[in-house]
């Protein structure tokens, strides 16, 4: 499956304001400039889809975008950000959760964190949370660039050691240098129960593990 159209739909604070659809959705947590729209960006082949942010915290809402008619990404506010008012900082947390409580077609919550750093307080209460939940999720690490693959190792070693089990597993992960970007997609259309599909872009090569892919016969969700 090659992505045709990533595209944002729409932000929304409360349930209402949730797209009416049923598309399977796929959303992404973690602390304000952990990466976040840059993994999304990243996963999409679009740079300017999720906007890099230029201050950290900008994004405030739950974000929807629309993966060619087949899934949507959705990107929760960051959290943890000090600057951002203490009416924003109150209002995160419901809205989270009232999102990841609420949204039948939640398949899974990936969770980023900066792979060089050990979790901080809100991270590790987002990560309960997740647990408690039951749902699906997965914990990215990020910017795995910054480390030797040596280190890398040595940090998912150490996440998996000090993080509860996720049900979905560790990937670290590089915007930047597209580390482990096939894998999450790989991740990704598991849970969406996409068929035989791992987006791509057109220059990329189908990965080794991927012999039947049947891309091109795929027209419409
Ligand atoms: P967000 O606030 O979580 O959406 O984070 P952004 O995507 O805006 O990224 C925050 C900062 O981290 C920016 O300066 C990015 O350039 C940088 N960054 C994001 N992903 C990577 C990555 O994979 N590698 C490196 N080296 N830097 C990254």
């Amino acid at each position: 499956m090659i992505i045709r159209k990533a595209e944002f739909v729409t932000s929304a604070v409360e349930e209402s304001g949730y797209p009416d659809w049923n598309l399977p959705e796929i959303a992404m947590a973690g602390r304000s400039n952990v990466g976040k729209s840059s993994l999304l960006n990243s996963l999409c082949n679009r740079k300017g889809l999720a906007r890099v942010a230029a201050a950290p915290g900008k994004t405030r809402l739950v974000n929807f975008f629309n993966i060619n008619d087949e899934l949507s990404m959705v990107d929760l506010a960051g959290y943890g950000y000090a600057r951002v008012a203490k009416t924003t900082k109150a209002s995160w947390g419901p809205m989270i959760e009232n999102y990841l409580r609420s949204r039948e077609q939640l398949q899974l919550i990936i969770l980023l964190l900066d792979i060089r750093h050990d979790p901080s307080e809100e991270d590790k209460m987002m990560e309960l949370w997740l647990k408690d939940s039951g749902r699906n999720y997965a914990i990215a690490l990020t910017k795995a660039d910054k480390l030797t693959r040596q280190e890398q190792n040595m940090r998912v070693a150490h996440f998996t050691a000090i993080l509860s089990p996720s049900s979905c597993g560790i990937y670290p992960v590089s915007a930047e240098k597209r580390t482990g970007i096939d894998e999450l997609w790989q991740l990704i259309a598991d849970a969406a129960n996409l068929e035989n599909s791992m987006p791509r872009s057109r220059e990329q090569v189908i990965p080794k593990y991927k012999t039947k892919n049947n891309d091109t016969k795929r027209t419409n969700g």
